[in-house]
């Protein structure tokens, strides 16, 4: 991959990882908030457990997608950035446009998930 398509990607690897450092800064925030908010009968507090997991689980999913760009930051940084970690294949173009901190390319990709071994 060329330095100039290299560094557009890391532009926006970097865009992406300060924004979801503040999505997991404020939903951590909002979780801890519900849980200790004064909880008038039972049924508020099995509402107030319901949103805090299904906030935790988003927080889970963006945690999860922090790490990913963190990799593929360091992939950029010490070259194999773009390149398919299982085949070794260079990642399509177009795949990386979407998911600029993919880690497979597209066949990989499904293969894997068909076999439930990655999420993302
Ligand atoms: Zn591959």
């Amino acid at each position: 991959m060329d330095a100039e398509r290299l560094s557009y990607h890391r532009q926006k690897l970097l865009d992406m990882k300060k924004e979801l450092i503040e999505k997991l800064n404020e939903k951590y925030n909002e979780a801890i908030k519900l849980g200790t908010e004064g909880v008038q009968d039972s049924a508020d507090e099995a509402y107030n457990i319901y949103n805090k997991n299904l906030m935790l689980g988003k927080v889970e999913t963006d945690a999860l997608k922090l790490r990913l760009v963190e990799q593929a930051l360091q992939r950029i940084a010490n070259g194999t950035y773009g390149v398919c970690i299982e085949c070794e294949e260079e990642i399509e173009q177009r795949r990386l446009e979407y998911v600029p901190f993919a880690r497979y390319c597209t066949d990989c990709k499904s293969e894997l998930e068909k076999k439930g071994l990655i999420k993302m």
